[in-house]
């Protein structure tokens, strides 16, 4: 059971695994969703102008996978968390479905991006809330300016969002706990070095991380059975 003093600030960093456990497919790696698409077509902002009917192929069968997706206990356990910690608490994921907003969680930090938003390629309007699908031969949305919309997500070769926020909530805490995440994609992947031997640095996952040595503490099984026992409320 993770003990919390009344001034400990928790950084929250979830991962793929977490979202897997909802049945949402990962993208990355050997058989992954990404791999058996056509290879990298899609991650990158090269692929959406060269095919953006293509890239937006990808991304409506992505947001039919993620709507389908329930958020396990592990998302419950960490909503909990947050409505005890209040602001002591920082969420940020890697993951751009939105189980956690759907557990309960109402402070998320999306740094790849959201599946269910969208915005311009070109100007600057905000993004936008977006869960409609475009399949062939659906027409590709254009934007009041010309632009044509694109899913909110982060490609490769694109600056993750929310880095100062995130980077000042790094400097900030006490207790640094990562979900779920492989400890090879950057900058996430490197966190953990830069809170160590200031903060107690915690991993929840069914494999060790590739930078398990980073970490004084590692629980190693499905996050929906770690977590509501490690963050169990004290009676
Ligand atoms: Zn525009």
């Amino acid at each position: 059971m993770l003990r919390l003093s009344p001034a400990d600030r928790v950084f929250i960093l979830t991962g793929a695994g977490i979202s897997a456990e909802s049945g949402i497919p990962t993208f990355r790696g050997a058989g992954g969703l990404w791999r058996t698409y056509r290879g990298d077509e899609g991650g990158t902002h090269e692929a959406f102008r060269r095919d953006p009917a293509l890239v937006w192929e990808f991304y409506s069968m992505r947001r039919r996978a993620a709507s389908a997706a329930k958020p396990n206990p592990g998302h419950r356990a960490l909503a909990q968390l947050e409505a005890r910690l209040q602001d002591r608490l920082f969420l940020c994921t890697q993951n751009v479905d939105n189980l956690h907003e759907q557990a309960g969680s109402a402070r998320v930090v999306h740094m790849h991006g959201e599946l269910f938003k969208s915005r311009c390629d070109t100007c600057r309007l905000p993004p936008f809330d977006d869960a409609r699908t475009y399949d062939p031969p659906a027409e590709i949305p254009h934007c009041a300016c010309g632009g044509r919309i694109r899913p909110h997500i982060c490609w490769f070769g694109e600056v993750p969002f929310h880095l100062d926020e995130i980077f000042s909530a790094l400097d900030d805490c006490t207790v640094f706990l990562a979900i779920g995440t492989s400890g090879v994609v950057e900058p996430a992947a490197s966190f953990v070095a830069h809170v160590r031997g200031r903060a107690r640095t915690i991993y929840v996952g069914p494999e060790e991380p590739a930078n398990r040595s980073a970490f004084t503490e590692c629980h190693l099984g499905n996050a929906g059975e770690v977590l509501p026992e490690l963050l169990r409320i004290s009676p």
